[in-house]
This record gives structure tokens, C-alpha cells and sequence, in this order.
């Protein structure tokens, strides 16, 4: 603890401990997705879905392909029927045999436990939406559930998803338990209103049921399309599996996120978010563009809390009047000679005056020096050094 003097007062005051300037991330389970590790301190995973129908084979493998390649670790492909359920057994061997095996997740849509059963023999992860587990009539003139109700309902689910939750961990495989806000099931909204309370309390069912079947290799996720509401149902999760001693990894994303800058910003809003608070263990970024252009967003947002390291991290001031060439271009030219260099933190700088000290990170700095810049190599380095001579 250090001791300062108050700028107030002058007497000596004793500071409070320093915060955190690392991310401390939540304990969890390793949840193993074929040779991807979601949780157990791993490195937070990259998803995205492809948009090809699944029918289409070819088109599929390529997607994946292409996925992959840039940077997703797991692809989620669509089962909306026993016909593609059987397709996924095709695009699994074309991927390896033209090449190399990708850990895939199927989103299995409704209660058919048979489309379920088939999809969990090809891939290594099965997706289910809790609010899609619906046995009753819709009744228009329903206002409440009895306790009665709820339950029967509740041990019909449990029917339902037995053999699902059998034949994955008989095989090793993963389940994600996927609860949408948009889509909670009937007895739930009016049981616990439509509130981040009836989102978990849904998940917390589907993980009873998995428990009580020694089933564990389990992934949970509460998206939401409203940034706040999507933060407060995580924060909800996070918090009533420490109470109940439960470390089930969280799969983060804002759904129906839309397009462009906003999309990217609202993505970030809630997955940037929950990541500083140490929740999340594998993410998303959903948007309405072509799913090659969200794995840049969530490695940009990884990057930029510290959680990996997949690029350059620039660090350029915005220029201001004591700039005297162009900033922008010079950045620009920066980094097409430097992105390559994966690791390195590099600094363009506008200026001497503050330049050199805000570029005291990084390990390569160029900086202003009329009529020509000059490049500082290490500069950060060796300014961390002197400062600590300094003390
Ligand atoms: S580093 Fe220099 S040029 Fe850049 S914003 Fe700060 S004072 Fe202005």
C-alpha cells in the first residue's frame, strides 16, 4: 500500500490498493468441442454459422472451409430436419477428406428428439433452445401455471431430453444450452415474467436435468437483442452458478445485433462487457452481413481487452494542432509495412511533446521529427526502464 499526499490537504493519506489491470476470468469447466476447448482458463473461442442450407453439401463444406480458415474455431450449422441431421454425416468426411476435421455444432430447432439423436452421431456438439421444449396447447385464455402444471411439464422435458443428454456424453460430445429472450417458453414468462430471472431459471432447469444424468460437458448461453438486458442475464448466470457451485462455461453474444457499425458497436457493447467482468468463455458476434465479416469483430474485441493476441495492436494518438504532417495516411502506411508482425505493439505518434511518453508500451514507436519521422525502436522499452531507474 503506498502512502500520498493529499493535493486537498497536504497529510498523508494511505491510497487504496491498486485495481486489477488484467481481466480475471471466472473459473470454469473445460468443455472439450473435438480438438476445441471451451472454459477451463483457455483462450476465449471464436464462433460463427455458416448460411448455407446444410442439403447443400458442397456448399456447406465450403463455408466451413472458408470459416475456418480465417479464424473460427467452431462453426454452428442449421438441422432443421432428419434430412439434414443425415447431411452433416456427408459434410463431416468431404471436410476431412478435402481438408482437415472442424469441430461443428448443430442447432437442432424444436423438441424432435430424433433430428437430435441422428446430428449427435456426425458432430461434436449439439445446440438446444430451452423455450422450444413446448408441450402444451397455446390457450389464449391462460393467465397463470400452477405448481402442479409446471412441473409436469417440466418432468415431460425431461423425457424428452434424456436420451439426447445420454447419447452425448456417452460419446464425449457437448451440449450447448442455448436460452434466446425472444423465445422463453410460455410457463417460464409467466412463472418469472420476461426478465433475465426466467431466462436463467430456464437454463438452470435444462442443467438439472443434464446433472442428474451425470452429464457435465455443458456450454450455456442467454442472448438477448437488448444490450442491458443480455448483460444482466449473463451477470444473473454467473452469479447463481457460483451460488449453486456449478463452473459451466458462458457462450456470449447479443442476438439480432443488425448490420454495419451499430451492429459491431452493440456486439461489442455486450460481449466487451461481460469479458472485462472475467464472464464469457467462448463468443460471438452476430451480424446481418456474410458471417466471414464477424470473425474480425470478435477478434478486434479480444484483442482489445487483452484476452489474445491475433495482430498488431497500433497505438496512434488522434493528431491535434501540434501535428504537422498527415497522421492518418503515415498510420496507414505503418501498417500495410508492419501487420505482419504479429505480437508487437506499435506506436505512430503525431508529436515529440507527448508522443514519447504515451508510447511508453509499446515496442516500436515512430514519432515526428520535422522535416521527417523518425523511428524509435524500443522506445517503449527503454523509457519502462528508466522510468523504473526513476522509480
Ligand atoms: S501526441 Fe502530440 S500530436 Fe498527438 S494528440 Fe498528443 S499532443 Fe497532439
Amino acid at each position: 500500500m503506498q502512502t500520498l499526499p493529499s493535493l486537498e490537504t497536504g497529510k498523508i493519506i494511505t491510497s487504496q490498493p491498486t485495481f486489477d489491470t488484467t481481466i480475471k476470468r471466472r473459473k470454469t469447466r473445460a468443455v472439450k468441442v473435438g480438438d476445441v476447448i471451451i472454459g477451463g482458463g483457455y483462450p476465449v473461442v471464436v464462433q460463427s454459422m455458416i448460411n448455407e442450407d446444410t442439403l447443400d453439401i458442397d456448399g456447406s463444406v465450403s463455408a466451413i472451409r472458408r470459416l475456418h480458415e480465417i479464424g473460427c474455431e467452431i462453426v454452428r450449422v442449421t438441422v432443421p430436419s432428419m434430412a439434414h441431421a443425415k447431411a452433416l454425416a456427408e459434410i463431416k468426411q468431404k471436410l476431412q477428406q478435402t481438408y482437415r476435421d472442424v469441430p461443428i455444432v448443430a442447432d437442432v430447432h424444436h423438441n424432435g428428439m430424433k433430428i437430435a439423436l441422428e446430428v449427435a452421431k456426425h458432430i461434436e456438439k449439439v445446440r438446444i433452445n430451452p423455450g422450444l421444449y413446448v408441450f402444451e396447447k397455446p390457450n389464449t385464455n391462460r393467465t397463470e401455471y400452477t405448481k402442479t402444471e409446471f412441473d409436469e411439464i417440466g418432468e415431460k422435458i425431461r423425457e424428452t431430453l434424456a436420451p439426447l443428454v445420454v447419447s452425448l456424453r456417452d460419446q464425449g460430445k457437448a451440449m450447448r444450452i442455448g436460452v434466446n429472450h425472444g423465445s422463453l417458453a410460455e410457463r417460464m414468462l409467466f412463472t418469472y415474467g420476461d426478465t433475465p430471472e426466467g431466462m436463467v431459471e430456464s437454463a438452470l432447469e435444462f442443467i438439472r436435468i443434464c446433472e442428474s444424468l451425470n452429464f457435465y460437458n455443458i456450454v450455456i448461453s442467454l442472448k438477448a437483442s437488448r444490450v442491458p438486458v443480455m448483460v444482466a442475464a449473463y451477470r444473473l448466470m454467473a452469479k447463481r452458478m457460483d451460488d449453486l457451485g456449478m463452473d459451466y462455461p458462458l457462450h456470449l453474444g447479443v442476438t439480432e445485433a443488425g448490420d454495419g457499425e451499430y451492429g459491431r458497436i452493440k456486439s461489442t457493447a455486450g460481449i466487451a462487457t461481460l469479458l472485462a467482468d472475467g464472464i464469457g468463455d467462448t463468443i460471438r458476434v452476430s451480424l446481418t452481413e456474410s458471417p466471414e465479416k464477424e470473425i474480425p469483430v470478435c477478434y478486434s474485441i479480444l484483442q482489445a481487452l487483452g484476452l489474445r493476441k491475433t495482430m498488431v495492436e497500433y497505438v496512434a494518438c488522434p493528431s491535434c494542432g501540434r501535428t504537422l504532417f498527415n497522421l492518418e495516411e503515415v498510420l496507414h502506411k505503418v501498417r500495410e509495412a508492419t501487420k505482419h508482425l504479429t505480437g508487437l505493439d506499435i506506436a505512430v505518434m503525431g508529436c515529440i511533446v507527448n508522443g514519447p511518453g504515451e508510447m511508453a508500451d509499446a515496442d516500436y514507436g515512430y514519432v515526428a521529427k520535422i522535416p521527417v519521422l523518425s523511428l524509435c525502436t524500443g522506445i517503449g522499452r527503454r523509457l519502462k526502464r528508466f522510468q523504473k531507474t526513476k522509480g
